[in-house]
Protein backbone atom coordinates (compact mmCIF):
# COMPACT_ATOMS: atom_id res chain seq x y z
CA UNK A 1 0.00 0.00 0.00
CA UNK A 2 1.04 3.60 -0.96
CA UNK A 3 1.57 6.51 1.26
CA UNK A 4 0.13 9.56 -0.60
CA UNK A 5 0.17 12.95 -0.10
CA UNK A 6 -3.44 14.51 -1.41
CA UNK A 7 -3.41 18.00 -2.89
CA UNK A 8 -5.64 19.84 -4.50
CA UNK A 9 -6.94 23.69 -4.65
CA UNK A 10 -9.21 24.67 -2.03
CA UNK A 11 -12.62 23.34 -2.56
CA UNK A 12 -10.82 20.61 -4.76
CA UNK A 13 -12.73 17.98 -2.36
CA UNK A 14 -10.48 16.67 -0.29
CA UNK A 15 -11.69 15.65 2.50
CA UNK A 16 -14.92 14.53 1.16
CA UNK A 17 -12.36 11.86 -0.63
CA UNK A 18 -11.23 10.83 2.69
CA UNK A 19 -14.43 10.13 4.01
CA UNK A 20 -15.60 7.94 1.21
CA UNK A 21 -12.34 5.79 2.27
CA UNK A 22 -13.95 5.21 5.66
CA UNK A 23 -17.36 4.35 3.98
CA UNK A 24 -14.87 1.79 1.50
CA UNK A 25 -13.40 0.26 4.84
CA UNK A 26 -10.12 0.90 3.58
CA UNK A 27 -7.40 1.72 6.37
CA UNK A 28 -5.67 4.44 6.48
CA UNK A 29 -4.46 7.36 9.03
CA UNK A 30 -4.73 10.58 7.99
CA UNK A 31 -2.75 14.07 8.68
CA UNK A 32 -4.98 16.81 7.88
CA UNK A 33 -3.17 20.04 8.86
CA UNK A 34 -6.31 21.77 8.38
CA UNK A 35 -8.32 19.39 11.13
CA UNK A 36 -5.17 20.32 13.35
CA UNK A 37 -5.34 23.83 12.96
CA UNK A 38 -9.29 24.14 13.26
CA UNK A 39 -9.10 21.84 16.77
CA UNK A 40 -6.54 24.46 17.89
CA UNK A 41 -8.33 27.87 16.82
CA UNK A 42 -11.10 26.64 19.21
CA UNK A 43 -8.84 26.59 22.31
CA UNK A 44 -9.14 29.50 24.11
CA UNK A 45 -5.74 30.21 24.75
CA UNK A 46 -3.14 32.74 23.10
CA UNK A 47 -2.41 30.32 20.60
CA UNK A 48 -5.32 29.75 19.64
CA UNK A 49 -6.35 33.09 18.70
CA UNK A 50 -3.54 33.20 16.82
CA UNK A 51 -4.49 30.00 14.50
CA UNK A 52 -7.98 31.85 14.03
CA UNK A 53 -7.07 35.58 13.27
CA UNK A 54 -4.51 33.84 10.82
CA UNK A 55 -7.23 31.48 9.08
CA UNK A 56 -9.55 34.25 8.97
CA UNK A 57 -7.58 36.24 6.64
CA UNK A 58 -6.64 33.62 4.40
CA UNK A 59 -3.22 33.56 5.55
CA UNK A 60 -0.37 30.56 6.06
CA UNK A 61 0.71 30.20 10.05
CA UNK A 62 4.90 30.20 9.46
CA UNK A 63 6.32 27.03 8.48
CA UNK A 64 8.50 26.06 11.48
CA UNK A 65 5.23 25.84 13.72
CA UNK A 66 3.06 23.59 11.32
CA UNK A 67 5.89 21.32 10.62
CA UNK A 68 6.46 20.62 14.46
CA UNK A 69 2.97 19.41 14.79
CA UNK A 70 2.93 17.48 11.52
CA UNK A 71 6.40 15.80 13.27
CA UNK A 72 3.87 15.43 16.60
CA UNK A 73 1.53 13.58 14.67
CA UNK A 74 3.68 11.38 12.52
CA UNK A 75 4.71 10.09 15.73
CA UNK A 76 1.43 9.05 16.88
CA UNK A 77 -0.11 7.82 13.65
CA UNK A 78 -0.50 3.99 12.93
CA UNK A 79 2.21 3.59 10.58
CA UNK A 80 0.64 -0.05 9.56
CA UNK A 81 -2.13 1.90 7.47
CA UNK A 82 -1.56 3.52 4.13
CA UNK A 83 -0.62 7.20 5.43
CA UNK A 84 -2.52 10.09 3.74
CA UNK A 85 -0.91 13.44 4.50
CA UNK A 86 -3.49 16.41 3.80
CA UNK A 87 -1.83 20.27 3.78
CA UNK A 88 1.88 19.10 4.06
CA UNK A 89 4.03 19.81 2.17
CA UNK A 90 3.74 23.03 0.40
CA UNK A 91 7.41 23.64 -0.17
CA UNK A 92 10.59 21.89 -0.77
CA UNK A 93 11.87 22.54 2.23
CA UNK A 94 8.42 20.64 3.82
CA UNK A 95 8.76 17.65 1.37
CA UNK A 96 12.45 17.03 2.62
CA UNK A 97 11.43 17.51 6.28
CA UNK A 98 8.68 14.66 4.86
CA UNK A 99 11.51 12.49 3.31
CA UNK A 100 13.12 12.66 6.76
CA UNK A 101 11.14 11.50 9.07
CA UNK A 102 9.57 8.78 7.00
CA UNK A 103 13.22 7.80 6.24
CA UNK A 104 13.85 7.54 10.19
CA UNK A 105 10.50 5.56 10.55
CA UNK A 106 11.50 3.54 7.72
CA UNK A 107 8.39 4.25 5.59
CA UNK A 108 7.99 4.96 1.96
CA UNK A 109 7.79 8.38 0.79
CA UNK A 110 4.52 8.93 -0.22
CA UNK A 111 2.98 9.79 -3.95
CA UNK A 112 1.81 13.09 -4.89
CA UNK A 113 -2.23 12.76 -5.37
CA UNK A 114 -3.34 15.88 -7.04
CA UNK A 115 -7.29 16.36 -7.05
CA UNK A 116 -7.73 18.66 -9.62
CA UNK A 117 -10.59 21.29 -10.25
CA UNK A 118 -11.03 24.63 -12.29
CA UNK A 119 -10.72 27.83 -10.37
CA UNK A 120 -14.46 28.76 -11.10
CA UNK A 121 -15.49 25.19 -9.66
CA UNK A 122 -13.65 25.90 -6.55
CA UNK A 123 -14.80 29.32 -6.43
CA UNK A 124 -18.53 28.10 -6.56
CA UNK A 125 -18.01 24.97 -4.25
CA UNK A 126 -16.81 27.19 -1.70
CA UNK A 127 -19.02 30.58 -1.28
CA UNK A 128 -21.97 27.57 -1.06
CA UNK A 129 -20.47 25.66 1.50
CA UNK A 130 -22.07 25.72 4.77
CA UNK A 131 -20.33 24.58 8.20
CA UNK A 132 -22.07 23.04 11.38
CA UNK A 133 -21.11 25.37 14.26
CA UNK A 134 -21.40 21.92 16.67
CA UNK A 135 -21.03 18.52 14.66
CA UNK A 136 -18.54 20.65 11.72
CA UNK A 137 -20.68 18.60 8.73
CA UNK A 138 -20.29 20.66 6.06
CA UNK A 139 -23.13 21.15 3.80
CA UNK A 140 -24.23 23.17 0.35
CA UNK A 141 -26.91 25.63 0.49
CA UNK A 142 -28.56 24.05 -2.13
CA UNK A 143 -28.71 20.90 -0.64
CA UNK A 144 -30.53 22.77 2.72
CA UNK A 145 -34.37 23.15 3.34
CA UNK A 146 -33.17 25.48 6.25
CA UNK A 147 -29.87 27.34 5.43
CA UNK A 148 -29.64 28.29 9.21
CA UNK A 149 -29.94 24.77 10.90
CA UNK A 150 -27.88 21.37 10.12
CA UNK A 151 -30.22 18.91 9.14
CA UNK A 152 -28.14 16.25 11.64
CA UNK A 153 -28.21 18.03 15.47
CA UNK A 154 -29.94 21.48 14.89
CA UNK A 155 -26.93 23.22 15.12
CA UNK A 156 -26.29 26.91 13.72
CA UNK A 157 -24.97 26.41 10.37
CA UNK A 158 -22.14 29.39 9.58
CA UNK A 159 -19.88 30.15 6.55
CA UNK A 160 -16.49 29.44 7.28
CA UNK A 161 -14.33 32.58 7.52
CA UNK A 162 -11.56 31.45 4.81
CA UNK A 163 -14.51 30.41 2.39
CA UNK A 164 -15.67 34.30 2.54
CA UNK A 165 -14.50 35.81 -0.74
CA UNK A 166 -11.23 38.00 -0.68
CA UNK A 167 -9.96 34.80 2.03
CA UNK A 168 -10.97 32.55 -1.29
CA UNK A 169 -8.44 34.76 -3.94
CA UNK A 170 -5.73 34.74 -1.30
CA UNK A 171 -5.40 31.06 -0.81
CA UNK A 172 -5.90 30.04 -4.37
CA UNK A 173 -3.27 33.00 -5.32
CA UNK A 174 -0.78 30.61 -2.49
CA UNK A 175 -2.00 27.57 -3.73
CA UNK A 176 -0.84 28.43 -7.30
CA UNK A 177 2.54 29.16 -6.45
CA UNK A 178 3.10 26.17 -3.96
CA UNK A 179 1.58 23.59 -6.91
CA UNK A 180 3.60 24.38 -9.50
CA UNK A 181 7.10 23.69 -7.27
CA UNK A 182 5.50 20.48 -5.93
CA UNK A 183 4.29 19.64 -9.16
CA UNK A 184 7.38 19.65 -10.77
CA UNK A 185 9.31 17.93 -7.80
CA UNK A 186 7.17 14.85 -7.58
CA UNK A 187 6.55 14.14 -11.54
CA UNK A 188 10.06 14.38 -12.38
CA UNK A 189 10.58 11.25 -9.69
CA UNK A 190 7.57 9.50 -11.46
CA UNK A 191 5.43 10.23 -7.94
CA UNK A 192 2.70 12.18 -9.86
CA UNK A 193 -0.83 11.19 -9.83
CA UNK A 194 -3.86 12.92 -10.35
CA UNK A 195 -7.67 12.78 -10.45
CA UNK A 196 -10.33 14.68 -12.12
CA UNK A 197 -12.27 16.50 -8.98
CA UNK A 198 -15.46 17.02 -11.13
CA UNK A 199 -16.20 13.35 -12.15
CA UNK A 200 -19.01 11.51 -9.66
CA UNK A 201 -17.93 11.11 -6.33
CA UNK A 202 -17.76 7.61 -6.33
CA UNK A 203 -15.76 7.15 -9.00
CA UNK A 204 -13.27 9.61 -7.65
CA UNK A 205 -12.98 7.45 -4.55
CA UNK A 206 -12.10 3.95 -6.77
CA UNK A 207 -9.08 6.48 -8.69
CA UNK A 208 -7.75 6.77 -5.49
CA UNK A 209 -7.81 3.41 -3.83
CA UNK A 210 -6.60 1.99 -6.89
CA UNK A 211 -3.64 4.70 -6.38
CA UNK A 212 -3.40 3.85 -3.02
CA UNK A 213 -2.90 0.11 -3.45
CA UNK A 214 -0.55 1.08 -6.17
ZN1 LIG B 1 -24.72 19.61 13.01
Amino acid sequence: MRNIILFGSPGAGKSTLVELLTEKNLPYSLISVGMILRDISKEDSELGNKVRETMAKGDLLDDFFITELVKKALREVDKSKSIILDGYPRSLGQVNIVDGIFKENQIDFPVLVYVKISKQEAIDRLSTRRVCSLCKENFQVYELENAEKCPKCGGKLIQREDDKPEAIEKRFELFDMQFKIIEEYFKSRNRFFEIDGTIPKPERVEELIKIIQG
